[in-house]
């Protein structure tokens, strides 16, 4: 075989459980993002008849500790490499926890013309069945199919593609924890061949944010309803300098009399609030049992509380008009 002629694949490491050992196969404990990007390159052999592939290490942590400064940092790094002429796509490798906010996040703000692919695992490097080599696997046989281009960012588990829009986490340690509740699965790798169910549909219009310089996003906090839940925190939030807030609503973005009075004072200070839901799936739909144009509230639609508190740090960049973040919300 002509290696040349394969595509090139750049392989951007985080860290992870994807990286992560623990000291017998067998044990449940571990520790995550352990093992560097060429040791999780070498732990897959038949990469090498699949495509040329390169790694960067990004990063080196869990999950829980990644945010907007390891985003923005990813996100400059995959463009260099989407930018060469020769690179057909991008693998990133992730901890599972936010998975779906890093792969979301790239979805934003990242051209969708070559493919990009997120992946992770959920048993260690170290484990019986370790899911990470097949993932990586999975994740390069899409990145080079001519069919993965144009759907923006693609997430990759458990034999199954998913639209970085649709995916969360829903099982704290099931390998099928990724799930696509309400929009569906994109594809999947049957028998080592990659599938997608539909035709990719182009994207809304969107022009890409210049993240250029940032460090930081603004701060978007999210507030959770539940039965009795105290009304202050959201002031306290405001006090504290957040700049939006995400409320994690009950049912359809709901929350009590107190919170949303709350919530709309807080809209009167100028920061914007998006209702989001708790339930796990389903679009939040505006002006139901709340007055969403009396009171200025967004609508989350389809994104869950943690993607919405990340398109709202985006909008945040443009504006604080709550028709527009509106907008942005009913068209990702
Ligand atoms: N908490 C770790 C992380 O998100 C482990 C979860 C995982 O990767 O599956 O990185």
């Amino acid at each position: 075989m002509d290696v040349s002629s394969l595509p090139q694949i750049t392989i951007l490491a985080t860290g992870g459980t994807i990286a992560g050992r623990g000291s017998t196969p067998d044990q449940s404990a571990y520790t995550s993002a352990t093992l560097h990007v060429e040791e999780l390159i070498a732990s897959v052999p038949s990469l090498s008849e699949l495509a040329q592939v390169d790694g960067e290490q990004v990063a080196q942590v869990g999950s829980q500790d990644v945010g907007p400064a390891h985003w923005l940092e990813l996100a400059r790094r995959a463009r260099v490499c989407l930018a060469r002429e020769g690179t057909a796509g991008v693998v990133v490798t992730h901890g599972t926890d936010t998975l779906e906010e890093t792969a979301f996040f790239l979805d934003q703000v990242l051209p969708s013309d070559k493919p990009i692919v997120v992946t992770g695992a959920m048993r260690p490097a170290s484990g019986l069945s370790a899911d990470g080599p097949r993932n990586i696997l999975d994740s390069v046989r899409v990145a080079v199919h001519p069919g993965a281009r144009g759907r923006g960012v693609l997430v990759v588990l458990d034999e199954i593609i998913h639209s970085a829009r649709a995916v969360t986490k829903t099982n704290t340690a099931r390998v099928s924890t990724f799930q696509s509740p309400d929009m569906g699965t994109a594809g999947a790798i049957i028998a080592g061949r990659t599938t997608f169910y539909r035709k990719a549909t182009p994207r809304p219009e969107r022009s890409l944010p210049n993240l250029e310089g940032l460090t930081s996003l603004p701060r978007v906090e999210i507030v959770s309803a539940c039965a009795g839940a105290q009304p202050d925190v959201v002031q306290a939030y405001v006090d504290l300098g957040a700049q939006g807030i995400v409320l994690a609503g009950v049912g359809n973005g709901n929350a009590s009399k107190e919170m949303v009075a709350a919530l709309a004072e807080a809209v009167s200070a100028g920061v914007p609030v998006v209702r989001s839901t708790r339930a796990g799936s389903g679009f939040v739909a505006r002006n139901l049992e709340i007055d969403d144009d009396g009171l200025g509230f967004v609508a989350a639609g389809p994104m869950n509380p943690a993607k919405a508190r990340v398109l709202l740090q985006l909008a945040l960049l443009d504006t604080t008009e709550a028709s527009r973040i509106q907008e942005r919300f009913f068209s990702v």
